[in-house]
């Protein structure tokens, strides 16, 4: 492992936060990762060379300022799995 995608953990992050305020249709995990798939395919890759300490200072602070375009991919991603889960 090189790099890492901040925005993987950011949004792992946010949706975990969030996941009791989403009006989802099934919370299973599978669902769970569909919508982290989601989500993360409607937001452009962050990548650092992997350090550490310095990944988790940079997550926190793009975090802050990427929180309400997160949010509302979340909740986008959320409505389209609820629609249509990818299971029966
Ligand atoms: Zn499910």
């Amino acid at each position: 492992m090189k790099v890492t995608n901040l925005m993987e953990q950011i949004v792992e992050e946010v949706l975990d936060e969030q996941w009791h305020y989403l009006n989802v249709s099934c919370p299973c995990e599978l669902c769970k990762n569909d919508i982290l798939a989601v989500t993360l395919n409607a937001l452009p890759p962050r990548y650092v060379a992997h350090d550490r300490g310095r990944v988790i200072v940079q997550a926190r602070m793009m975090q802050e300022q990427m929180k309400a375009d997160v949010l509302r991919e979340i909740a986008r991603a959320a409505g389209i799995v609820s629609t249509k889960p990818s299971h029966q």
